[in-house]
C-alpha cells in the first residue's frame, strides 16, 4: 500500500489522479490533500477519499472546511507553506504526487526530494526554476523522481534504462511533441487578438488555465525542454521539438542505430499519472486503448520560431544557465496571469519575458535563497514592465 500525499487535489491533474487512484483502491491511500481555492471541491474529495491531513491557503478556508461536514472529524487541516511542507515529508507517507501550478509549489516539492520520497512531477516550473538544486537533492537523498509530464514520461518509457546516462544507452535525440496549442494557424496580426477565453479552450487536452495559456504561446514546449534537460542529463540541442496537432504520438527517443522508439496513446493525462504511481509495474487508468485504425492521419511539422517566440527564448535561457531559468519562468508567470486578467494583450506575454530577461543579469542559485531571490526579482520587474505598458509609460 502506497500513502500518497497529494500537492493540488483541487487540480486538472490533481482530480485525474484520484480518479486513477480510485480504480486502484488497494494500492494507493490518499494521506493528505491540499487545495488552494474552490473549497467546495476539496470537501467533496474529502467525503470521498478520507485523508488524514488537508492543507488549505488560510484560516477562513480551514473554518468552512470544519463547518461544512464534509471532512472527518479526525482529519487535521493545516494552513499554508508550512501546512504544504509537512504533508510534503511527513514520514507516514510513501509518495508525494507535485501538482500544484507554478513558483508555488517549489518548496514543498523540493522539500518531498530531500525527505527522499517518491516523488510524481507535474509541476514542472519547480524544476526549471531551480533545476541544477533540484537534481543535486535528487541524487543526494534517496528520492525516486518520476515525470508526471506527458511527453517526459513517454521518454522515461522509451529508455531501456531510465537511470543511466543518454550517451551510454546510445540515445542520439530526444524529440518532445506538442500540439501547438489553439492557435498553431493563426497568423501574427490574428495572434495579437486573442482572448483569455480563446486561449484556455485547448483543442486536445483539459488543463488547468496557466498551462493552457503556455501551450498557446508555446511557453509550455520551452518549460519542457528545461524540464527534459534536467530530467535526463541533456543538452538544450539534444532536444528537438516536433509540432504534432494530434496528440497521440506524445514523445520520441532516436537511437544512435537508426531506431527511433515513441509512446503513444490518446491525451489523457490518467495515463502518464499511472505510470508514475506504479513504475516499473503497469495499473489500469480508465484510458480506453489507442486504436490506430479510427486516429486518423497522424501530422507532424517544425514549430514556427517566429510566430511563437517563448521557444527561442527557453532554449536561451537554458543555454544560459544560472538564474536564466528561473526569470524566464518568473517572467512568464506573471506575463501569463496579467493576460488572464485582461490586463496585458497575448502577443505581450514574449516581450515582457524577453525584456525582464534582459535588465537582469544571470546570477548563481545554487541556494534555496538564490533561487527564490531570482524568482522574487524578474517578477517586481515584469510586474513593473506590465504596469508601465498600462500606463503608456
Ligand atoms: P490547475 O490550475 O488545474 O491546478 C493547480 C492546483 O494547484 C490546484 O489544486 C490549486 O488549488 C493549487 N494551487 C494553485 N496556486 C497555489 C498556491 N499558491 N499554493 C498552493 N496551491 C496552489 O493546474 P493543472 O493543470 O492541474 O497543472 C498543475 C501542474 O501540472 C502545473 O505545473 C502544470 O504545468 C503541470 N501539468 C499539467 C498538465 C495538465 O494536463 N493539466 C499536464 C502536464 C503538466
Ligand atoms: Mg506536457
Amino acid at each position: 500500500m502506497q500513502r500518497i500525499s497529494l500537492l493540488g487535489a483541487t487540480g486538472s491533474v490533481g482530480r485525474s489522479t484520484l480518479e486513477v487512484i480510485a480504480l486502484n483502491p488497494e494500492r494507493y491511500q490518499v494521506y493528505a490533500l491540499t487545495g488552494h481555492s474552490r473549497m467546495d471541491q476539496l470537501a467533496l474529495l474529502c467525503s470521498q477519499f478520507h485523508p488524514q491531513k488537508v492543507v488549505v491557503a488560510d484560516g477562513q478556508q480551514r473554518e468552512y472546511l470544519r463547518q461544512c461536514g464534509a471532512v472527518d472529524a479526525a482529519t487535521q487541516i493545516l494552513v499554508g507553506r508550512e501546512g504544504l511542507i509537512e504533508v510534503a515529508v511527513d514520514p507516514c507517507v510513501d509518495t508525494v504526487m507535485a501538482a500544484i501550478v507554478g513558483a508555488a509549489g517549489l518548496e514543498p516539492t523540493l522539500a518531498a526530494v530531500c525527505a527522499g520520497k517518491r516523488v510524481l512531477l507535474a509541476n514542472k516550473e519547480a524544476l526549471v526554476m531551480s533545476g541544477d538544486l533540484f537534481m543535486q537533492s535528487v541524487r543526494q537523498s534517496a528520492a525516486r523522481l518520476l515525470p508526471v509530464d506527458s511527453e517526459h514520461s513517454a521518454i522515461f518509457q522509451c529508455l531501456a534504462q531510465p537511470g543511466r546516462s543518454l550517451h551510454e544507452q546510445g540515445v542520439e535525440k530526444l524529440v518532445l511533441t506538442g500540439s501547438g496549442g489553439p492557435f498553431r494557424t493563426l497568423s501574427k496580426a490574428a495572434l495579437a487578438q486573442v482572448t483569455p477565453a480563446m486561449a484556455v479552450r485547448h483543442p486536445r487536452w483539459s488543463m488547468g488555465p496557466k498551462i493552457s495559456v503556455d501551450s498557446a504561446t508555446l511557453m509550455n514546449k520551452g518549460l519542457e525542454l528545461i524540464e527534459a534537460c534536467w530530467l535526463f542529463d541533456a543538452a538544450p540541442e539534444a532536444i528537438e521539438i516536433w509540432i504534432h496537432p494530434q496528440s497521440i504520438v506524445h514523445s520520441l527517443v532516436r537511437y544512435q542505430d537508426g531506431s527511433t522508439l515513441a509512446q503513444l496513446g490518446y491525451p489523457d493525462m490518467r495515463t502518464p499519472i499511472a505510470v508514475a504511481l506504479a513504475w516499473p509495474e503497469r495499473i489500469v487508468a480508465g484510458v480506453a486503448p489507442l486504436d490506430l485504425l479510427t486516429t486518423g492521419t497522424l501530422e507532424f511539422e517544425a514549430p514556427d520560431r517566429e510566430r511563437f517566440p517563448c521557444l527561442d527564448l527557453a532554449r536561451q535561457a537554458m543555454a544560459a544557465g544560472g538564474s536564466a531559468p528561473t526569470l524566464l519562468n518568473a517572467a512568464n508567470e506573471v506575463a501569463v496571469q496579467a493576460f488572464l486578467q485582461n490586463e496585458t494583450p497575448f502577443s505581450a506575454i514574449p516581450a515582457i519575458i524577453a525584456a525582464t530577461l534582459d535588465r537582469l543579469p544571470v546570477s548563481a542559485t545554487a541556494t534555496l535563497e538564490q533561487v527564490i531571490e531570482a524568482d522574487r526579482q524578474a517578477r517586481q520587474v515584469a510586474g513593473r514592465l506590465i504596469h508601465q505598458h498600462r500606463a503608456g509609460i
